[in-house]
């Protein structure tokens, strides 16, 4: 039987909801930082998202006994949205910042920011968020010469 694992932005923590507590106030609840997830989202969403999901695995499970191939299916949130308000922002300070650098300066922080990216998992968000970061960086310090 599934259960849900919940990664909370606010705090970076996750936590797993399991069936039985699904319906318990705490459930919704980040039990690192307490933020919460709206009730109403809860209650129509991710509710029967997760009931859906379990009937899916049944299912699967039934097909198996009939002599199917077993499948199990997870459901992995690709991070589409994960810091999407300060992303801009911090491209655009950034942007500023390499402004009055010279071009060594700005390769060299570029090298620094490619070497962490090199550590992080192949399509992750904070990996996503890096390389675009290097972009507007490289473009706005291109742009900037340029202009001058
Ligand atoms: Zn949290």
């Amino acid at each position: 039987m599934g259960f849900l694992k919940i990664y909370c932005d606010s705090c970076g923590g996750t936590w797993d909801v399991y069936h039985r507590d699904i319906h318990s106030d705490n459930a919704r609840k980040c039990p690192h930082c307490l933020a919460k997830i709206d009730g109403q989202t809860w209650n129509r969403q991710i509710l029967p998202a997760f009931g859906e999901m379990l009937d899916t695995e049944r299912e699967l499970f039934k097909d198996h006994m009939n002599h199917a191939p077993l499948f199990c299916i997870d459901f992995v949130a690709d991070g589409l949205y994960l810091n999407a308000r300060n992303r801009d922002r911090t491209a655009d300070t950034l942007a500023d910042a390499v402004a009055d650098c010279t071009t060594d300066e700005i390769c060299q922080a570029l090298q620094g920011i490619a070497a962490v990216r090199e550590t992080m998992p192949k399509d992750s968000a904070p990996e996503r968020m890096l390389s675009e970061i290097m972009t507007a960086v490289f473009k706005n310090a291109d742009h900037e010469r340029t202009v001058d």
